[in-house]
């Protein structure tokens, strides 16, 4: 049986894929289909539901530039609000429908003489399309520490991305490693009720205070009944955010003085939490505020001062059954552990599924034997008809929706002159994709990235090769402009 073909393939039903599906149907392409592997849409924001989870940037920033969401009921909505978001656009613009769920996709190659992908799923089904898409997301692939004897703990072992909703930490002795923005927002919920928590910190994160504001039943009619209002708020929201970013991280050569008031910020956050000057040191960052994306809390540090809540900055040794023998010989004994232990992004994610393009390119080998890089955040040479809206220098700011904004331009573009030139394939040359590269890693050189002391952050924004090479060191104007303007000789159509 011959396998079955779309004209397009997304995998992937998080807001890229979803955003990418409204586009594919603004451009009137509906033989598309989506490829998930859970069992419902929302991407990082399904798979994420631990006591806590909110979003880190306002959420009139947080959300499609052309769908407003009127229903906020808080500046930092939960993420039960955001997967609601996502439902209310996948239904509003009929993108539910092309979704297959539980469909695992193991890899795609490029078929030369037919000029379509082979996209190889779970279980030996094969799909072709004309036109891949990977929206994988960056921090999909959950990180399970190689902690000596983890395997051997006979309590409750729970990953922060595979949350039980009936989880109950009353009474529980519980241990917790890591203290990336996911802790942050754990611990202080999981220290509410458990009778004890041992919080194990390998790098301290900076933390400065979370501005929130309620928005009441007058302030959600006025944004249904006058969008335009929600409209001035975003642009006050995303001015704040297009600022830290453009300035005190990517023109840190000239705007470092920003950087500097950030990290005051966050010093006089914990000095008015933490009375204990021994504590506040323990939890001080010994890298510059920016290397690791910063978290919002007001009530991170005090939770520290509560007496059943420990401080274990010395390290693992090794689990035991029963516990953990930290790395100054004591133990501590509990009968939870939770992994806030983040994500793999550069072993695993880039590329997330297997893919293989012209002459037999393997992306994943060839981005790690050559650098990681992406042609405007999407296309690299030798992979026609792709477009991987999780690569390198793909992330914009600290908002993952300006990323998609920029995309979506991108598409249209890209795909209007296949379209006007009634092309079958197109393909990033390897000029533009190298003068691109040269641009961004001149760019880098004004960050904080290369001027800053990075070095002790452990931050994913670096790969295994010590380059910044994840953000997109660019305004989000700057990077539409150029998503709608490139030159098209940049690509060959044929
Ligand atoms: P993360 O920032 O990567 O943090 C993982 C934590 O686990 C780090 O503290 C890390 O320590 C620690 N860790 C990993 N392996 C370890 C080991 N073997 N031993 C000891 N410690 C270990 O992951 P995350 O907290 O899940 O956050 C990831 C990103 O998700 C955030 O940066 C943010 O972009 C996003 N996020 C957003 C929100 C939101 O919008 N509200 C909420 C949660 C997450 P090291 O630092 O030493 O590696």
């Amino acid at each position: 049986m011959a396998p079955r073909h779309h004209e397009a393939i997304i995998v992937g039903a998080g807001f890229a894929g979803i955003g990418a599906a409204i586009q594919l149907k603004r451009m009137g392409i509906e033989d598309f289909v989506i490829l998930e592997r859970e069992d419902d849409l929302g991407g990082t924001w399904y798979v994420n539901h631990y006591p806590g989870l909110a979003v880190d940037v306002p959420t009139t920033t947080y959300s499609y530039f052309f769908e407003p969401n009127p229903n906020w009921s808080r500046l930092f909505s939960t993420g039960t609000e955001i997967k609601q978001y996502a439902d209310d656009v996948a239904d509003k613009y009929d993108v539910r429908r092309h979704i297959r769920f539980n469909t695992d996709v193991e890899g795609a190659h490029w078929d030369e003489e037919a000029a379509l992908w082979r996209v190889a799923l779970g279980g030996g089904q094969q799909l072709s399309t004309r036109f891949l898409f990977t929206a994988t997301g960056f921090l999909s692939q959950p990180h399970t520490p190689d902690i000596p004897g983890i395997g051997d703990f006979e309590g409750t072992v729970v990953h922060t991305t595979d949350w039980a909703d009936d989880f109950v930490a009353d009474g529980r002795r519980i241990a917790i490693i890591g203290t990336g923005a996911t802790a942050v927002q754990l611990i202080p919920e999981l220290a509410r009720t458990a009778a004890d928590l041992t919080v194990y910190q390998r790098t301290p994160i900076w933390v400065v205070p979370k501005v929130d504001l309620k928005f009441g039943p007058r302030i959600r009619t006025l944004f249904d009944r006058i969008p335009l209002t929600q409209r001035a708020v975003r642009a006050v929201t995303d001015a704040i955010y297009a600022f830290m970013v453009d300035t005190a991280v990517l023109k840190h050569r000239y705007f470092r003085r920003f950087n500097i008031a950030a990290a005051d910020l966050a010093k006089l956050h914990r000095f008015a939490s933490i009375r204990d000057p021994e504590l506040r040191r323990k939890l001080t960052p010994d890298y510059d505020f920016g290397c690791k994306r910063p978290t919002f809390s007001n009530s991170y540090y005090r939770t520290f001062t509560k007496p059943h809540v420990h401080l274990q900055a010395d390290g693992i040794e090794r689990v035991e059954p029963d516990g953990i023998v930290n790395a100054d010989g004591s133990k501590t004994v509990i009968d939870t552990l939770v992994l806030a232990t983040g994500f793999d992004l550069w072993e695993a994610n880039f590329p997330a599924i297997e893919v293989i393009g012209r002459e037999g390119r393997n992306l994943g080998k060839w981005w790690r034997e050559t650098r990681f890089q992406a042609y405007q955040g999407v296309s690299m040479p030798y992979f026609p008809n792709y477009l991987s809206l999780a690569s390198p220098y793909a992330f914009l700011g600290l908002n993952f929706f300006n990323t998609m904004e920029y995309q979506m331009h991108l598409m249209d573009r890209l795909f209007g002159e296949v379209r006007r030139r009634n092309a079958t394939t197109f393909e990033v040359t390897e000029q533009a994709n190298a003068r691109y590269l040269d641009r961004m890693t001149e760019a880098l050189g004004d960050s904080l990235f290369t001027l800053g002391n990075c070095a002790s952050a452990r931050s994913y924004y670096f790969n295994p090769a010590g380059e910044a090479t994840l953000l997109r060191p660019m305004t989000t104007r700057r990077a539409v402009t150029e998503a709608s303007q490139f030159p098209l000789s940049d690509y060959t159509f044929a």
